[in-house]
């Protein structure tokens, strides 16, 4: 017996090594203070669970729900693109629902990528638009997101014979991991090269409503002719403080949309209707409320930015999302560097190299650590030297 080759192909978990480390740590009483995962600590809103606590009591509620979702949850979607983005939507045919953008994401890849295909995918990105495409049984091609552009994708260096064989390209802003932005002259000029090439364009829009110092994300279905090719993923994970509900959203062309609806009717049977009315409620939040979240996270970044700073390393100070991408002291990996954080100081952070190739030179650090963590992990990093690589043993 063998198992299948994409499972065989698949790479060994980023934090394998790591949690092994911090487990043998914990079994020996040392407190490891953990920026790694990013798993928003503050709670779901009480509105968004009164409202499952009502939906739980509806018959209606406990049997299978409709693959694309229901209409009322749609209609929250539309509303809120409409209120939020000002981009106007048609709930039946251009918005349905998720059991999160992560499954969303992956299952995408069987949408729009044949065997031997291509996909076009940013580097460093969340692992699973470079999965997904290999479980379709297609190949990644990376287009490096560098610091001296911003974190964007700069389109005149894609390889056009890469381009010419994709059918699909990846975009994700606000930024994980590199807290990159994009402004909608941006998505304009990545709706344009996608026009050239004919590729599907897929935007993980996932941190839109996570952002700091006034800044306010865009979505790409506000660029000209973005839905001629566009489906942007979105969730109530980072929004709402809602990973464990498992919420998301794809938008926008309809053909596209009704692509993944099919795929995943024949894979899963929708996601329960009374997390759906979780959905509507997070949808329908104050924005008051998804404002002073994005404070809370501004004030740790604040904080973790200059404690980070004080120990000698640069990082930029993100307008959005939930990490610090810190630059690791040259001569540095970024794994000898995560590995040296927690030797000595009992940190766990993680290294950008997980997160693809142009990651190397860079350590992630989670903002969904809560206060009193974050302020254990800045005490320890006050008055600490960087040792030189080669006495770090
Ligand atoms: C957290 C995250 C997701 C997954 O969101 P879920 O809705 O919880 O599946 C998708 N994309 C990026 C970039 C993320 O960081």
């Amino acid at each position: 017996m063998t198992l299948a080759k994409r499972v065989q192909q698949l790479p060994p978990y980023l934090f394998v090594g790591i949690s092994r480390t911090i487990a043998e740590k914990k079994a020996q009483g040392i407190d490891v203070v953990d920026f790694g995962i990013g798993d928003p600590d503050i709670p779901t809103p009480d509105a968004v669970l009164e409202a499952l606590d009502a939906a739980s009591r509806k018959p209606a509620n406990h049997r299978y729900p409709e693959s694309e979702g229901l209409p009322q949850f749609r209609r929250a979607v539309t509303d809120w693109y409409q209120r939020r983005f000002g981009v106007k939507l048609d709930h039946e045919s251009e918005a349905m629902n998720l059991i999160g953008a992560k499954e969303g994401i992956g299952h995408a890849a069987l949408c729009f990528i044949d065997p031997g295909g291509t996909a076009l995918i940013p580097d460093p990105a969340y692992p699973v638009y470079s999965i997904g495409t290999m479980f379709a049984g297609g190949e990644s091609h990376y287009l490096p997101l560098l610091e001296e552009n911003g974190w964007l994708v700069d389109f005149r260096e894609v390889d056009s014979a890469a381009a010419k064989r994709a059918s699909v390209m990846w975009l994700n802003y606000p930024n994980n991991p590199t807290g990159g932005v994009a402004p909608l002259k941006f998505f304009d000029e990545a709706v344009e090269f996608a026009r050239q090439f004919g590729l599907y364009l897929l935007h993980d829009a996932c941190y839109t409503e996570v952002t700091f110092d006034g800044y306010k994300a865009p979505s790409i279905l506000q660029a000209t002719g973005a839905r001629e090719m566009s489906m942007e993923f979105h969730s109530l994970s980072k929004t709402a403080n809602m990973t464990g509900w498992r919420v998301g959203m794809a938008v926008g062309n309809s053909e596209m949309v009704n692509a993944l609806m099919r795929v995943k009717s024949n894979l899963d049977s929708g996601l329960s209707q009374a997390i759906q009315e979780m959905g509507i409620a997070a949808l329908n939040l104050d924005p008051h409320w998804v404002a002073e979240n994005s404070e809370k996270y501004r004030r740790r970044r604040d904080k973790l930015v200059a404690g980070l700073r004080g120990a000698g390393l640069r990082p930029e100070s993100p307008k959005a999302g939930l990490y610090v991408w810190s630059p690791v002291p040259a001569a540095y990996t970024s794994a000898a560097f995560a590995e040296l954080l927690l030797d000595d100081l009992n940190i766990v952070v993680t290294p950008g190299t997980g997160y693809g190739p142009a990651g190397e030179g860079y350590v992630r650090l989670s903002l969904t650590t809560p206060d009193h963590r974050v302020e254990e992990g800045l005490r320890r990093l006050a008055g600490w030297n960087i040792p030189a690589p080669n006495s770090a043993g």
